[in-house]
């Protein structure tokens, strides 16, 4: 868990969440800093393997393109999961 404010970590004591610096931090907060912490992930790993999937589909133009296009299929995948981990995603 990570502090919205700033970023450092979250840990529960005496019924209360806080990071180290002492940022007291709301279930909502948390809930809603968390979820976009994960959509930011989850796209920076979409956009890289689209790279990915386009420089192997570049480089391997004329042979066999499998590692492409397994990039290009676990790209198309992350947008489902996605979807179902962080349910304010559009894509
Ligand atoms: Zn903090």
């Amino acid at each position: 868990m990570r502090c919205p404010l700033c970023s450092g970590p979250v840990r529960e004591a005496d019924g209360r969440l806080a990071c180290e610096v002492g940022h007291e931090v709301a279930e909502d907060d948390l809930r809603e800093s968390t979820d976009a912490r994960l959509a930011e992930a989850l796209w920076m790993a979409i956009e890289a393997l689209d790279s990915e999937a386009q420089v192997l589909g570049l480089l391997g133009r004329g042979s066999d393109n499998r590692f492409a296009d397994d990039a290009a299929s676990q790209a198309a995948m992350l947008p489902d999961f996605a979807r179902r981990h962080a349910g304010h995603i559009d894509a």
